[in-house]
């Protein structure tokens, strides 16, 4: 047996546990531990599996009896965290909220069945902001997460148990998701990887709505490799859901190169967002820029006309989709419920739902406002409107430019409370992620550095739709030429 290293990456660990050098059973104990030991002060996890350690011996069993001759699951054994919106079979999934929080599914969301089909091992449910609603982690039922690289800080959101269990090395891969940003938020303020898809690559069956035309089922890892490893297992049509594209499953992960050359191939920086971060944010991603330089890229700068819909557009279409969404909790057909004995329908209702934190009733109830007649076409219809012109201004973008490069957060990570008082401050962090939720595009965010020691920076690309194969061959190269750590020491 070889010394575990918890830090190692998916791809690694599947090699070793199939040649029998580590052992899935300790390898999973050891993250248990962990979890155990440190989870206390980053709060990464709602739920432990507790059956964790009996599915990793029944994988020992399985390589004992094929010998580990039988390389075809590509996670098997692999410690994943899921976050809480995510349906898992006979495991709590709480959205992080009062309202569901004894809620045990009885089915797997599709990307479940696909991970479990390929061996990997559910370690628990990660914490998020409630329903997805916020970009901190601070709006969860279940207390804050903290920062890994210093807990006095936001680990971002709304996906931030997920990345933080990662940085903080309690988990090996993640999933997320990602309405505006909340995989590659929570990614770039914990210094890990994250995807976000293709609208319909990945199926969405299972996964609890919170705006489903904006919303995509997210990946997340320490590496780009295992994130290509992951892209390959979960991707790919669901006839349990419509939405999914007519694209089959791919690998993704093999043809990675470290020494590829973009030479010929254009990046476009939007100045406006360049302009606008944070000058630690700026500072830093102009020094990526020269890395992508380096990789043979063009660098231009361009205009995106119209940028400033951008936030208004997706909160209005986001808070509309939430609203129609979070109706069905209404304490008959799902979620939590109260004893009506005595009651009127109007109290007991009230009752119910004043189980909602404050933030999600915030936007249940301008969602519910923006969608009432007479406002419908003021506000919602306006809004889909300013969506379509900013998704034509970025393809037409990508006419000339294989990639759009922007900082994936315009500020680095600060103290949990800073913002928690002023919502619309909160909101305007989300202005480089939404861009690609608008438009049903790919993004992926990769670490570029970590501010005085604690505080990391994360460089966000576009692609055109499908071509996340670009994105991640780009961010290997890159994370080849200059890496940035990815978790705090063992
Ligand atoms: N911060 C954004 C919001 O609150 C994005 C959240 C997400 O992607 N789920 O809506």
């Amino acid at each position: 047996m070889i010394v575990m290293r918890l830090d190692i990456d998916a791809y690694e660990l599947v090699e070793r546990i199939n040649d029998r050098s580590i052992s899935t059973e300790d390898f999973t104990a050891r993250i248990l531990e962990r979890i155990d030991r440190y989870d206390g002060r980053i709060n990464a996890y709602i739920t432990v599996n507790h059956d964790a350690l009996d599915h990793a011996r029944s994988i020992d069993k399985r390589i004992s009896e094929y010998d580990g001759k039988d390389r075809s699951m590509l996670l098997l054994g692999v410690p994943i965290a899921i976050k809480d919106n995510i349906s898992t079979e006979g495991l709590r999934t709480t959205c992080a909220s009062n309202i569901l929080k004894d809620y045990v599914p009885v089915y797997d969301a599709t990307v479940v069945s696909r991970l479990k089909r390929h061996g990997a091992i559910i370690i628990g449910k990660t914490n998020m902001d409630e329903f997805g609603m916020g970009s901190t982690t601070e709006f969860s039922a279940f207390g804050v997460t903290r920062n890994p690289w210093d807990v006095d800080r936001v680990a971002g959101g709304s996906s931030g148990g997920s990345a933080a269990s990662l940085a903080a090395l309690e988990s090996v891969l993640a999933l997320g998701s990602d309405t505006g940003g909340s995989v590659r938020c929570p990614a770039s303020f914990c210094s890990v990887v994250a995807l976000k898809p293709t609208y319909g690559l990945l199926s969405r069956y299972g996964l609890i709505s919170y705006a489903n035309s904006l919303e995509c089922i997210g990946l997340m890892s320490r590496s780009v490799k295992d994130l290509a490893l992951l892209l390959s297992v979960t991707a790919g049509h669901d006839t349990m859901d419509d939405t999914t594209l007519a694209v089959g499953s791919k690998d993704y992960h093999s043809k990675l190169n470290s020494v590829e050359e973009f030479r010929g191939m254009k990046v476009a920086v939007i100045k406006d967002i360049v302009d606008n971060s944070d000058p630690v944010v700026s500072r830093e991603f102009n020094s990526a820029l020269y890395t992508l330089q380096h990789l043979g890229f063009t660098v231009d700068y361009v205009d995106l006309k119209y940028l400033r819909y951008a936030l208004p557009a997706y909160y209005t279409i986001a808070m509309a989709e939430a609203s129609s969404n979070l109706a069905r909790y209404d304490g008959v057909r799902y979620g939590h419920t109260i004893q009506p004995d005595g009651m009127l329908w109007n109290g007991f209702y009230s009752m119910v739902r004043s189980e909602f934190g404050d933030e999600v009733k915030r936007r249940i109830m301008l969602g519910t406002y923006i969608l009432s007649s007479g406002y419908y076409g003021r506000y919602y219809m306006k809004a889909q409107m300013a969506r379509r012109l900013i998704m034509d201004e970025l393809l037409s973008i990508f006419k000339d430019y294989a990639i759009i490069a922007t900082p994936t957060m315009p500020v680095p990570p600060f103290k949990i409370g800073e913002r928690v008082d002023d919502p619309l401050k909160l909101y305007t962090i989300d202005l480089c992620t939404v861009l690609a939720n608008l438009a049903g595009i790919p993004a992926i965010s990769i670490p570029i550095a970590i501010h005085d020691g604690s505080m990391p920076i994360g460089l966000q690309m576009m692609s055109k739709h499908l071509n996340e194969e670009l994105l991640l061959r780009v961010a290997y190269a890159f994370e080849s030429t200059k890496y940035v750590r990815r978790c705090i020491d063992a």
